[in-house]
C-alpha cells in the first residue's frame, strides 16, 4: 500500500510507527492511517509484521481490507496468528492455549489465571518435572549401559525416592484441577426448594434484575434458568430450578428431571425453605448445601417464631433482609482451602496428559519394587516424560493443534 514520502515501510525500523496514506490502486488515498512495524523476532508471530490503525468504521476498514486482499493479503485463520507464534517458538502450547483463556475470561479469578499460565508457571513447573525425569533416566541408562559389569550406578532405593517424589507432585498439580476448574468456569451453585418458597424471588435480588418471572402460582419455574454474577472476583452461575415437587403436569415432571440432573453436577446446593412452612426433607446428596429460610418478614424477623437450623442464613428475598450475608456465604462456601500446589491446572488436556504421567510413574514404580530391569523402568519414565511434552506441545499432532486453535476468535 503507498506511503506517501520517501520512507517505504519495506525500510522500517522494528517498534516504529508511521502516519501516512493508505492508498487505492489508483494511489488516491483511502484514508489517513498509522503503521506500526515489527521485525522478526520481535514481534507476537516471530515473523515481520505491520499493523495498520485506520480510523474504524466497517465501511472504510472492508475497504481498506479489499485493497490488502487485492495485493495478494489473506485474511488470517482463527487463532492463526497464536498458531504461528507457537510454531515459531515465540511461547510453548500450554502458553498459546492460555490466550484464548484469557480472552475468554469472564471473572477476575479467571483471568488471574490465564494471565499466569501466559507467563509461563504452569510451563516452568512442567520443564522442571521434565527434566527431572530426563536426568533420572539418564542415570537408569548409563547403569544399563555397564549392566554386564554388574555395577549399580543408581541403587533402587534412589530411584524410587526420585520417582516417588514427581509423582507426588504431579499428583498435586491433578488435585489443584477442582479449584482451577472453578476459577475458570466459575461455580454452579443450584437454588432449589418447594414451589413458591421464593427461589425466583431470591434470584431476582441476587442478581438485581427481573430475570425470571415471579408469581403466585406453584411451580411457575418450568424450566431451568442460569444466570452468572460475580462475588469478590469469582464467578457463580446460579441456577432457579422448577422444584422437586413431585408432580403429573407433564412440563414440570420434565423440569424436576432436569433438576436431578443438574444437582448431580452443582458445586453448591441453597436449599430455600419458607418460614411459614414446613417441609419435608430433600433427598439427601453429598454436595455442600447451604439452608436458606426465606420470607422471614413474614415472622417479624423474630428467629423464635421459627425452627431453624443453627447455619440456616434468614432472609427476606421482599424486603432484601440478609441478601448481602448470603451473598457473602456462597461465596465462603464456594472457597475449598487453597491448593498446595504452586500452580493451578485448569485445562482439561492438561489434566488427561499429566493423569497419564501419573499412571506412568505408578507403573515405574511396580517395575523398581518387582526388581524389574532398568529397561521396564525406563519405557515407563519416558512414557511420563512424553506426556509432559504433550502439555507444553514439545510433541504435538496436527489433531491437537487443530482442537487448540479452532477454538479462537479470527485475528488472535
Ligand atoms: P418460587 O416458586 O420458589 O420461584 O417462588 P417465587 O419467587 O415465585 O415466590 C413465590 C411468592 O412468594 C411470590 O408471591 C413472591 O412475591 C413471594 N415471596 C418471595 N419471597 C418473599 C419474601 O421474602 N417475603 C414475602 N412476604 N413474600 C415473598
Amino acid at each position: 500500500a503507498g506511503h506517501r514520502g520517501r520512507h517505504p515501510l519495506r525500510m522500517a525500523e522494528t517498534h516504529t510507527a508511521h502516519v501516512g496514506s493508505f492508498l487505492d490502486e489508483e494511489g488516491a488515498a483511502i484514508d489517513e492511517v498509522v503503521a506500526t512495524v515489527f521485525r522478526e523476532p520481535h514481534s507476537y508471530t516471530g515473523e515481520n509484521s505491520v499493523e495498520i490503525s485506520c480510523h474504524g468504521g466497517p465501511f472504510l476498514s472492508r475497504k481498506i481490507l479489499r485493497q490488502l486482499l487485492a495485493l495478494g493479503a489473506r485474511h488470517a485463520e482463527p487463532g492463526e496468528f497464536t498458531k504461528r507464534a507457537f510454531l515459531n517458538g515465540r511461547i510453548d502450547l500450554a502458553q498459546a492455549e492460555a490466550v484464548a483463556d484469557l480472552i475468554r475470561a469472564t471473572s477476575e479469578s479467571a483471568r488471574k489465571l490465564s494471565l499466569d499460565q501466559l507467563r509461563g508457571r504452569l510451563s516452568h513447573k512442567v520443564q522442571e518435572l521434565k527434566e527431572r525425569l530426563l536426568s533420572l533416566c539418564g542415570s537408569l541408562e548409563v547403569e544399563l549401559d555397564f549392566a554386564e559389569e554388574g555395577l549399580a550406578v543408581v541403587p533402587a532405593e534412589q530411584t524410587l525416592a526420585a520417582v516417588t517424589a514427581l509423582k507426588a507432585e504431579i499428583e498435586r498439580m491433578i488435585a489443584s484441577y477442582a479449584q482451577g476448574r472453578i476459577y475458570r468456569d466459575g461455580l454452579k451453585v443450584l437454588l432449589v426448594g418447594d414451589p413458591n418458597v421464593g427461589k425466583s424471588s431470591i434470584l431476582n435480588s441476587l442478581l438485581d434484575k427481573d430475570r425470571s418471572i415471579v408469581t403466585h402460582v406453584p411451580g411457575t419455574t418450568r424450566d431451568l434458568i442460569e444466570e452468572n454474577i460475580t462475588i469478590d472476583g469469582m464467578l457463580f452461575r446460579l441456577v432457579d430450578t422448577a422444584g422437586l415437587r413431585e408432580s403429573n403436569d407433564l412440563v414440570e415432571s420434565e423440569g424436576i428431571r432436569r433438576t436431578r440432573a443438574e444437582m448431580e453436577s452443582a458445586d453448591l446446593i441453597v436449599r430455600i425453605r419458607d418460614c411459614t412452612q414446613s417441609h419435608r426433607s430433600p433427598p439427601p446428596s453429598g454436595i455442600p448445601l447451604l439452608e436458606v429460610m426465606n420470607k422471614f418478614d413474614l415472622v417479624g424477623y423474630d428467629r423464635t417464631n421459627i425452627s431453624a437450623p443453627d447455619e440456616a442464613v434468614l432472609i427476606s428475598a421482599k424486603t432484601g433482609y440478609g441478601i448481602d450475608i448470603l451473598k457473602k456465604k456462597i461465596a465462603e462456601r464456594s472457597h475449598p482451602p487453597a491448593a498446595a500446589a504452586d500452580v493451578t491446572l485448569s485445562n482439561l488436556r492438561h489434566l488427561r496428559c499429566l493423569e497419564e504421567a501419573a499412571k506412568r510413574l505408578e507403573n515405574a514404580l511396580e517395575s523398581v519394587r518387582n526388581g524389574m530391569s532398568g529397561e521396564f523402568v525406563l519405557v515407563d519414565l519416558r512414557g511420563a516424560m512424553h506426556s509432559l511434552e504433550m502439555i507444553i506441545g514439545v510433541v504435538t499432532t496436527e489433531e491437537i493443534l487443530n482442537s487448540i486453535f479452532s477454538k479462537f476468535c479470527i485475528g488472535k
